[in-house]
């Protein structure tokens, strides 16, 4: 018996080993000598990966590994880095970013002089009446104030003079303003009489002139313009332009190890080219996308736009986003439950009407689309919070739903258990919190900041789903930065904001991959290294999980992987 036993035993094991080596698909790839940190329920780690195709086959140990390495495997040696899932950025503007990226940084400018000699530089590179445009711009990251100064924002009258036939419009990197020049004015019909539009605000000096600083909706008309401008051109060249745009963000996401991106706002004619794109193969990074367009568009198109997984899981469309409820609080457009401390007489702007995003709202809940509708201030989140509640409450056959508020910078204590108790997830930038830091206690005052102002931890403590993202081109897409500042809520000059409201480093991990997968409905296929899941990871330099936290910012993207292809490889 004993005998027949062993021998059995020996056959089954013969079996099993023939299987495992005969049988089993060579990888296409494999990362091995890494430190995987697959954040499945066990939070287990391993040192190795075999993919197939575009999924994961096995994550194992190195020597196990070797079963699935052929002459065709392309074999990484990590040398102990870290790796993790393909990081999703949650909120950010693909096409913007592009753009952004191929016009004037001014994101680093010290001051506004800096500013004004970077547009005359690029005028020399214009034919007269060819827009310029800048972005990033803020005017409490300069060194000194502007003269004359109003408000803390500069008149036009220098930038007029380097570019006295060039229309130039500069964005406020909140994206809620922007600065343009005379010639841009001109333009879009700007003037002393011109009365300010609802919703907006031209700055005006003091004998009523406007400075050339349009706030909220007061930028619509020079968008408009710039954007008429744009599409006047042929249409192969606007065309062009687009795609460059499109392979230029990619880029920058690459360096960075994002490989999925929920891009928050694109119109139909957008989407059009980018599934176009996916047709052809030529997406580059997958895209989680927003429609953001008028409810009267929306109606009568939803069904027809809406993408799960298209072109071999670079294309979905199931958000309507990114309608802004209200402005910005550094440009006192966040619309707040009291007035600003700073500026009494206002309490910041809705800029779409609550009206409007119920009407989408409804359009969203009959076509199976995600709301994604930004509430900066603790007025807009309730709004918000309110039509979601509505529509729950009308529909109660429709579940599951994950409808998101975008950025969440300021919440009522009284509306925050909401999010929890109606299934609302919190889309937040942990980077706000330090870049807003040093102006946006004066904008609330200390009590109301330390109240309600930039809660995650309280966030994440609600058990509510808290994602994370950068919002390019308005922040860098940099997902160490944002990291880092979510980890020790540290701004550069070294103050911490508020540091019982730090993440830890796992939470900072999962807003990033597993939550982040959770709100794009893709759990199954991202956010863990498990098998069965796309082939999509994030290499590290150094360990940021464990390494002193001072460090974390001398750590580098070394490698991008997408749909088991990698993408990018730091030199
Ligand atoms: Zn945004």
């Amino acid at each position: 018996m004993k005998y027949l036993y062993n021998f059995t035993f020996l056959i089954i094991l013969l079996l099993l080993n023939s299987s495992c080596g005969t049988t089993e698909e060579p990888a296409d790839l494999v990362l091995r000598n890494g430190k995987i940190l697959t954040l499945n329920e066990e939070m287990s780690q391993s040192e190795a990966v075999a993919v197939t195709g575009k999924r994961i086959e096995f994550v194992g140990s190195n020597e196990d590994v070797g079963d699935y390495i052929a002459e065709n495997t392309e074999v990484v040696d990590l040398k102990g880095m870290l790796a993790v899932p393909g990081l999703i950025d949650c909120h950010g503007h693909y096409m913007s970013l592009g753009e952004s990226l191929t016009g004037i940084d001014l994101k680093y400018a010290k001051t506004w002089d800096e500013i004004v000699a970077m547009v005359s530089d690029e005028v020399k590179k214009k034919k007269p009446g060819e827009w310029i445009t800048g972005r990033g711009w803020h005017q409490d990251k300069w060194e000194s104030p502007p003269v004359p100064d109003i408000e803390g924002l500069p008149v036009h009258t220098a930038l007029s003079s380097v570019s006295p036939n060039n229309p130039v419009m500069l964005i406020h990197t909140s994206g809620h303003g922007v600065f343009v020049n005379r010639k841009a004015m001109d333009l879009i019909g700007i003037n002393k009489e011109t009365p300010d539009p609802e919703g907006g605000e031209y700055v005006r000096g003091w004998r009523g002139n406007p400075t050339g600083m349009l706030r909220e909706t007061a930028q619509d008309p020079a968008r408009e313009a710039y954007a008429d401008y744009f599409n006047s051109r042929p249409a192969e060249e606007v065309e062009a332009e687009l795609r460059r745009h499109v392979a230029v963000a990619a880029e920058n996401a690459y360096k960075n190890g994002i490989t999925t991106f929920h891009d928050m706002g694109e119109t139909f004619e957008i989407i059009d080219l980018l599934k176009e794109m996916a047709d052809e193969g030529n997406l580059p990074v997958r895209l989680y996308i927003a429609i953001q367009e008028p409810a009267e568009r929306l109606a009568g198109k939803l069904s027809e736009y809406r993408m799960v997984g298209y072109g071999n899981g670079f294309l979905t469309v199931r958000m309507i986003g990114e309608k802004v409820l209200d402005g910005a609080l550094g440009t006192h457009g966040g619309w707040l439950l009291e007035p600003y401390t700073d500026m009494p007489r206002t309490s910041g702007f809705n800029v779409t009407p609550v009206e409007d995003i119920r009407r989408s709202a409804e359009l969203a809940i009959n076509h199976g689309f995600q709301m994604a509708i930004q509430g900066i201030g603790d007025r807009a989140t309730r709004e918000l919070l309110n039509i979601y509640e509505k529509e729950f409450t009308e529909n109660p056959d429709k579940t599951d739903l994950r409808w998101r508020i975008e950025h969440c910078q300021v919440i009522h204590p009284d509306d925050l258990p909401r999010f929890k108790q109606l299934g609302v997830i919190f889309s937040v930038r942990g980077i706000f919190a330090t870049s807003d830091a040093p102006w946006v206690v004066e904008r609330l005052g200390l009590e109301r900041t330390r109240e309600r102002g930039y809660l995650y931890q309280t966030m994440f403590e609600s058990e509510a789903v808290v994602i994370n993202g950068t919002d390019p081109p308005v922040e860098s897409i940099d997902p160490i930065d944002n990291f880092y500042r979510s980890v020790t809520r540290k701004m550069t000059d070294g103050n911490v904001f508020f540091p019982d409201q730090r993440l830890t480093r796992e939470q900072a991990l999962r807003s990033y991959t597993v939550n982040a997968a959770f709100a794009g409905f893709e759990e199954n296929d991202k956010g863990t290294i498990e098998p069965g899941k796309l082939a999509d990871f994030t290499v590290f330099t150094k360990d940021i999980m464990t390494i002193p936290k001072e460090e974390i910012l001398t750590a580098k993207v070394a490698l991008t992987i997408i749909d088991g292809k990698v993408v990018y490889r730091s030199k």
